[in-house]
Formats: C-alpha cells, sequence, structure tokens
C-alpha cells in the first residue's frame, strides 16, 4: 500500500503532463499525495507583468491539483529555464524538506534526459535527496516522460525514455486532460505533442503497450520491497 506519494516537478503543468492521471489514480485509492513545483514557470517578462503571469500560474496550479484531488501544493520560485545556475545541494535541501515532511513511499520526478535544463536538474538533484539511507521512507523512485520535453532529446544525444514499469489509469484520463485545460495557456493545438489530443493518444499508445485502455509509463529509478 502506497500511503503518501510526493511529485516533484519543474513547472507548472508539468506534473499533470508526467504523471496526472496516476495522482488521481492514487488520490482515488487513499493515498496523501503532495506536488511540489520548483521553478515559476513564467518568461522574463519585466514586473507587474511578471507578478500577475505569476500568480495566475500558481492559481492554475491549485486548479489542476483540484481536478486531480490533490491537495498539498507547494509553489517554489526557482528561476526558469535558469536552475542549472542555482547550486544543486539548495534545491536538493528544499526537497529534504518535504520528503521529511510529508514522508512519502513513492516519488515521482523527471526522466534524466530531457530538453528543459530545469527538468535534468530536478531530476538530479530528487535523485541526489533520495538516497537510501538506512530507515529511509522512499520505497519507489519513479521517472516521467514530459511531452515536448521527453521525445524531443534525439535519442542520440542521451539514452531515450525507456519504459519499463505502467500505470493502468483507464479510468482517470478524463481528470488529467481536465487538469490541463486547468492550464489553458500552456496548452497547444494538436499536432503539438501538449495537446489534448497528443496527451490522450500517448496515454492510448501506453496503455495498448501493455494491454490496457490508457496508461501512464514511467522509468523505475528504484523499488525497494
Ligand atoms: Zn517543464
Amino acid at each position: 500500500m502506497i500511503n503518501s506519494v510526493l511529485v516533484v516537478a519543474a513547472h507548472p503543468d508539468d506534473e499533470v503532463l508526467g504523471c496526472g492521471a496516476t495522482m488521481a489514480r492514487h488520490v482515488a485509492e487513499g493515498s496523501r499525495v503532495t506536488v511540489l513545483l520548483m521553478a515559476v514557470g513564467v518568461g522574463a517578462r519585466e514586473p507587474p507583468d511578471r507578478a500577475k503571469e505569476l500568480a495566475a500560474r500558481h492559481a492554475a496550479a491549485r486548479r489542476a491539483c483540484g481536478e486531480l484531488g490533490v491537495t498539498e501544493l507547494t509553489l517554489l520560485a526557482y528561476p526558469d529555464n535558469r536552475m542549472d545556475q542555482v547550486a544543486l545541494l539548495d534545491i536538493v535541501q528544499d526537497i529534504e524538506k518535504l520528503i521529511g515532511a510529508c514522508q512519502p513511499d513513492a516519488v515521482y520526478t523527471h526522466h534524466a534526459g530531457d530538453v528543459n535544463i530545469d527538468h535534468r536538474r530536478v531530476h538530479d538533484a530528487v535523485v541526489a535527496a533520495c538516497r537510501p539511507q538506512p530507515g529511509f521512507c522512499v520505497r519507489q523512485l519513479l521517472f516521467f516522460e514530459t511531452p515536448s520535453s521527453t521525445e524531443w532529446r534525439p535519442s542520440a544525444s542521451f539514452p531515450p525514455f525507456a519504459p519499463d514499469w505502467f500505470v493502468d489509469v483507464s479510468g482517470y484520463l478524463p481528470q488529467k486532460l481536465a487538469a490541463l485545460a486547468a492550464y489553458g495557456d500552456e496548452m497547444r493545438a494538436f499536432p503539438h505533442p501538449r495537446s489534448a489530443e497528443a496527451v490522450t493518444h500517448l496515454a492510448g499508445w501506453r496503455g495498448a503497450t501493455v494491454g490496457v485502455v490508457a496508461a501512464e509509463a514511467f522509468e523505475l529509478g528504484r523499488a525497494i520491497i
């Protein structure tokens, strides 16, 4: 039984793209789900437009969590697309703090090879924060794919995403799509990979890969049973 789940993502919307339906399923099965979003998620606009956009993104993140039934949301303000300029230790310590607070059995985060630098930085920080020291709570560490970042990394440039862990989300895709709709301005028109159609196609293909109607796919980082 997974009692507590922590999802660590770089930008508002990554968490839904990567594992939104899985979160909805965890909530339905009685797990406590906590979402940590590390970076501001808005462009380099000047204040006061920047503050306004930031408030809108945060409101969207809360709405998206609401669609999934997630009540625990922490928003940090690391610089968007510049997390490589921040000391890794600072990022690790923020994640460790939340792990200490919510004691997750399972942690979900970005794939190591995404195009986006913040995704890779968050991946590295989560791996560091999840060092399996004696008595450590995390039993499952899983890496998700983020449409328009994971598949845009050429396979010769980094080991490609090779899922080996599939979550049957056949009943939960509508919640994922509703959560993505909360991020309206971040979604694009098909055939962009960050469109409702492409997300639906991907869930269908990941599902078909393992004989279910819809799935979210992950790479297993580590399991301790
Ligand atoms: Zn992102």
